[in-house]
């Protein structure tokens, strides 16, 4: 029984922030132009499962793109197996915007600097450093555990998680469910609030090309078919489209326990629920759900002309639409409409909408083990308003939850980190985060 209730070993929590250090200084650097190089970092964290008796499989579609994933033995044979995967690149840095330079790793103060710290070297390192527990005390999980550390996430992932999943279902038999980034760090709306958002959906991803055909010719004369006036009153129209409410379960849920929290007299089931007013009383708490209470399209490139004077023929942009599940016909036939008879849109690329049950005896086990370590932080579900690697093994039929523990001091604004300046992680949050996914894979 002891061995039930024993944590992480000391060595796991140095370990975590050793491995954090070091990966943030292995600069795997996407611009998604194809010259990212993640090999290195994945060499780095097969030689330490390898280490540790877990073997590692390194998979790459290009050379230096390198996948690493490994399967951890479970003691249930019959139980289903979980997916643990976190990607091994991060988003460019500009050394001259930070304090301390973004791939020096360094611990200053109790925090680890660096590009990674927070998306997602950390979690990767927290894994890494549990597995690593559980070999030095004799530990196995009662489900298999599959871990992946993936190239290419913030890019097309078609060196990642889309080639592992094209072209190595074998080595994710079994697995339904999985946890990776971007949930369960704590959130302070308040003074004397601890929330703890658990990811249970992404919505889906909708960029758009917008393509205006008209009459080119001189731009002294009259032109009635101008394709750059066609394409700008078709983009004005997207870009201030008051998209229409549309509540998913989990944002449902979402609300209904946050207006629980915050003693507001609401009926979230309602049919004429204001949830805009509902948002409005929720105050700062309600950036959790706000972002995905609705489609949204964002124009984002424009691209027409060459001279002055000349009128083009074709004038083209692009929209970063994102949906909810269960919206896409509605998406579709709003962009015919928004866009008119002048204007041709096609998806530039699309990525489907997810949603996972938050009734589940999975997101009850996630819940619990944040509870246990943080008795004062409220769990929530959420929907991430943009996607992550969970959308391409969603192909091989797992249900993606994102859950990266952190106990975050109140004021930091730790989701301006993500992809922001001077990113860093507290240790403390690190050590947090070791505890509640040593505990919850054990119990999984
Ligand atoms: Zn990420």
């Amino acid at each position: 029984m002891a061995e039930e209730v024993r944590g992480p070993d000391t060595a796991a929590l140095d370990e975590v922030v050793t491995f954090t250090s070091e990966l943030i200084r292995i600069d795997t650097t996407n611009r998604g132009g194809g010259d990212c190089r993640e090999r290195p970092a994945a060499e780095y964290v097969a030689e330490r499962l390898a280490a540790a008796g877990v073997e590692p499989t390194l998979l790459e579609r290009t050379p230096g793109r390198t996948n690493v994933v490994a399967r951890i033995p479970g003691t249930d044979p019959s139980a289903e197996a979980l997916l643990v995967h976190g990607h091994l690149d991060v988003v460019p840095a500009d050394p001259a915007e930070w304090t301390t330079h973004p791939f020096s790793g360094e611990v200053r103060d109790g925090t680890v600097w660096g590009r990674g710290a927070v998306d997602m070297k950390n979690m990767d390192a927290m894994v890494l450093a549990v597995v690593r527990s559980w070999a030095r005390q004799g530990v196995r999980p009662r489900r298999d555990i599959v871990l992946a550390y993936t190239a290419d996430e913030e890019a097309s992932a078609e060196d990642g998680s889309g080639f592992l999943a094209d072209r190595h279902a074998v080595l994710f038999e079994g697995c339904t469910e999985g946890i990776s980034e971007s949930g369960a760090f704590s959130f302070h709306p308040q003074p004397g609030t601890t929330l703890y958002p658990i990811a249970a959906g992404e919505r889906g991803t909708a960029w758009l090309k917008l393509t205006a055909h008209g009459r080119a010719g001189h731009g002294s004369k009259v032109n009635t078919a101008n394709a750059v006036t066609r394409l700008a009153d078709a983009v004005a129209r997207i870009g201030s489209h008051p998209w229409p409410v549309r509540l998913t379960a989990t944002v449902r849920a979402a609300l209904t326990e946050l207006a629980a929290l915050y003693a507001i007299d609401v009926d979230t089931h309602a049919p004429d629920l204001d949830v805009d007013l509902l948002l409005d009383k929720l105050g700062p708490a309600a950036a959790i759900v706000e972002p995905t209470v609705r489609n949204s399209t964002n124009p984002t490139i424009l691209d027409a002309g060459y001279k002055v004077n000349v009128i083009p023929g074709q004038a083209v942009a692009y929209i970063d639409g994102r949906t909810l599940p269960g919206t896409e016909e509605e998406f579709a036939a709003t962009m015919d409409r928004l866009t008119g008879p002048d204007v041709e849109w096609e998806f530039h690329h699309r990525e489907v909408a997810l949603e996972a049950p938050v009734d589940s005896p999975t997101f009850a086990k996630l819940r619990a083990a944040v509870e246990r370590f943080d008795p004062a932080g409220h769990v929530v579900p959420f929907t991430m308003s943009g996607g992550t690697d969970a959308k391409q093994f969603s192909r091989l039929g797992i249900t993606g939850y994102g859950f990266s523990p952190l106990r975050l001091p109140p004021g930091l604004d730790y989701a301006a980190l993500f992809h922001g300046v001077d990113e860093r992680v507290p240790v403390d949050a690190l050590h947090f985060g070791v505890q509640v996914l040593d505990h919850y894979l054990k119990s999984a």
